[in-house]
């Protein structure tokens, strides 16, 4: 069970860019980063708006003086600071992800971005050389991967509960913006524009997600894919407000994936459902604390967050902050992602790589993998939904 013992000695000096006020996720993160205590917020850059940057920061409780008004006036003057940030979250629009994560490497910040980490492949590869060069540790906000029932099936398909895994279902399907409500709400204004969200819409926004779960629990890797996307909301083109991919992975088995915005009616309806020649799992963000297990011919099992039954030695399982049959949600997930970073940036700073090693987050691979299956996504559709090799 977790707690708020000190893991050492000071909180990681922790600044921020972007997630000001009224933004959708900033909250999450300082939430999340503050809740173990080893990550204290002494700094950011958090909005567009100077002002509204100072004043938000003031009432955080930081100094003025260190409310910043642009990314790069925050890096310089932190680093030259001798208590200045040591790490920093980027929770901006991703068109912004890859200049501002390359100037905090630039000064030996450890970063956790938002998703998806950048525009192209290429970009993410260097990030991921820069922060290697530098020492540096790059965690990715796949919020969804610290729920313990997420490892929890990880475990049990690593064990070979489900038997030979067959089939993966993915969907992330929410029906927030079936309509075109970009035209009053910013947040989704520059989702459904190309030159602030990217090459998708959909498919990185929350289908990124999605995916990242299939890799946590399956360790699948795609061999081919094959995607369809389109706009039901017209002025939304060329990204997709839905979109279906259809994958081979390497191995044999086969797998889909729905991401949409437009699923009218639905909350989130994030779920995968792992098929087995034996059993099959599935796992629904809406019930995290659950994990449906039915093996072929017996009656279905409910299996619950924090019993005694599941995989007890495996950390993610035990990651629980309360006994089981209280409900533990999203931000627990976050902050056991947070207290993951935490100890990966300060086993970093030790030169402790057998510890860092040892530290299972999202970091620059996964984040170099969603905005891959981004890319092979578009390169698909553009050919009408053709088969594309995933690795070439
Ligand atoms: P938002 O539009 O609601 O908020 C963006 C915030 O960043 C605002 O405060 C804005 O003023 C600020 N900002 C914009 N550009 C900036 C810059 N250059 N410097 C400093 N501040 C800047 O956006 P959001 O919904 O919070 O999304 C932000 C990021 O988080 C996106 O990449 C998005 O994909 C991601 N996100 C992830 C999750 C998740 O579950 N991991 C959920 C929501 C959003």
């Amino acid at each position: 069970m977790f707690n708020e013992e000190r893991r050492f000695e000071q909180p990681i000096r922790w600044g921020m860019v972007g997630g000001g006020r009224g933004s959708q996720i900033g909250y999450a993160h300082r939430s999340a980063a503050h809740r173990d205590g080893l990550f204290k917020l002494v700094a950011g850059a958090f909005d567009l708006d100077a002002d509204r940057c100072r004043e938000f920061g003031v009432n955080l409780g930081l100094d003025a003086d260190r409310c910043y008004s642009n990314y790069k006036e925050f890096f310089a003057a932190e680093s030259k600071r001798p208590d200045g940030i040591q790490a920093v979250s980027v929770a901006t629009p991703n068109s912004t992800h890859y200049e501002i994560c390359k100037a905090a490497l630039d000064v030996g910040l450890h970063i956790v971005c938002e998703k998806p980490l950048t525009f192209t492949s290429e970009e993410a590869e260097e990030l991921k050389a820069i922060a290697a060069e530098k020492n540096c540790v790059i965690g990715v906000m796949y919020g969804y991967s610290g729920f313990p029932m997420v490892h929890q099936a990880r475990e049990m398909v690593e064990r070979g509960d489900l038997g030979e895994i067959r089939v993966v279902n993915m969907q992330f399907a929410h029906g927030f913006h079936n309509e075109e409500y970009e035209l009053n709400d910013p947040g989704l204004k520059w989702r459904v524009s190309p030159a602030a969200s990217g090459p998708t819409y959909v498919l990185g926004d929350i289908g990124t997600h999605a995916y990242y779960l299939c890799e946590v629990m399956t360790g699948l890797e795609i061999d081919r894919l094959a995607c369809m996307r389109q706009s039901f909301i017209a002025s939304r083109q060329p990204l997709e407000d839905n979109a279906h991919v259809m994958m081979e992975f390497k191995g044999g088995a086969v797998g889909t994936l729905w991401a949409s915005a437009v699923n009218a009616g639905s909350m989130h309806e994030q779920r995968i459902r792992i098929v087995g020649s034996k059993a099959s799992i599935e796992w629904w963000d809406e019930h995290p604390n659950q994990l449906r297990y039915e093996v072929q011919g017996e009656a279905p099992r409910v299996l619950d967050r924090g019993m005694g039954y599941l995989y007890q030695d495996v950390e993610g399982v035990a990651a629980n902050r309360i006994g089981g049959g209280h409900a533990e949600g999203f931000f627990e997930s976050w902050a056991n992602l947070y207290h993951r970073f935490a100890l990966a940036f300060d086993a970093a700073d030790r030169d402790d790589q057998e510890t860092l090693n040892s530290i299972w987050f999202p970091g620059v691979d996964a984040g170099i993998e969603g905005v891959r299956l981004c890319e092979k996504c578009v390169e698909s559709a553009d050919q009408g939904a053709a088969w594309v090799a995933y690795n070439d």
